[in-house]
């Protein structure tokens, strides 16, 4: 999915530059931070969400009718979404070359309120499915009757832009590869987190 243009351009890095890696960390992430202006006041609010590679410029939200955040993004306005996956915590023979090892995601898009009942009774059964894998309406639990399909509000951002960003990789210090050099190195890893 190339859908990198200049607001989405990697400047830092640019070699960490990964935007065909973006379906696949959107598919895994868990927490999407959803960015929004309202009056001038800038909001980041961390959300559940839906993405499926198969619709590559959409992702979803969902939340109770009241949720402002919600209510406003809906509305038309420019939204800014940002999905992390953190693989491991980098250790270095030297103070500033402690790091990170991510991939993550910067989309731009705009939102709008999906009220067809059965499209949203669909896409809750998939989001269920991608966070509790396999499990199945009507098998594992009770398919959302009409009235939590109606208090429950569904959005669906349609991506306009973005681009991913990976750093892999082991510590880059001056003395990390000299094994007689003061202090330790290494990286923590992170796997097998939920299982995925
Ligand atoms: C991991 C995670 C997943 C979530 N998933 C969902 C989801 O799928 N759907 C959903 O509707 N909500 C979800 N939430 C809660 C969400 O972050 C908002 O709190 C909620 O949507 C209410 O939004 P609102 O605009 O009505 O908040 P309001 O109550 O109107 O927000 C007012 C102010 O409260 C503060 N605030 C709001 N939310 C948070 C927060 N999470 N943490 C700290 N301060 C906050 C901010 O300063 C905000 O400006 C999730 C939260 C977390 C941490």
């Amino acid at each position: 999915m190339e859908m990198t243009r200049e607001r989405s351009q990697i400047k830092r890095h640019p070699e960490r530059s990964v935007p065909a890696e973006a379906p696949e960390i959107l598919a895994q992430g868990l927490v999407a931070h959803v960015g929004f202006c309202r009056d001038e006041q800038p909001f980041v609010l961390p959300f559940s969400y839906h993405y499926d590679p198969a619709k590559p410029n959409k992702l979803y939200l969902h939340g109770a009718r009241a949720s402002r955040a919600l209510r406003h993004i809906s509305s038309g306005a420019a939204v800014c979404v940002s999905v992390t996956l953190l693989d491991g915590l980098v250790y270095s023979r030297s103070a500033k070359f402690h790091s990170m090892n991510y991939r993550s995601v910067v989309l731009f898009g705009t939102a709008r309120i999906v009220s067809e009942e059965s499209e949203k009774a669909m896409l809750f059964e998939k989001m269920i499915a991608r966070y509790f894998i396999g499990r199945k309406a009507g098998q594992d639990y009770e398919p959302a009757p009409s009235e939590h399909l109606s208090s429950t509000e569904l959005v669906e951002v349609t991506i306009e832009e973005l681009n991913a960003k990976a750093r892999r990789g082991g510590p880059k210090g001056p003395h990390d590869a000299d094994p007689d050099a003061l202090g330790t190195c290494g990286v923590l890893l992170r796997d097998g987190e939920f299982g995925r």
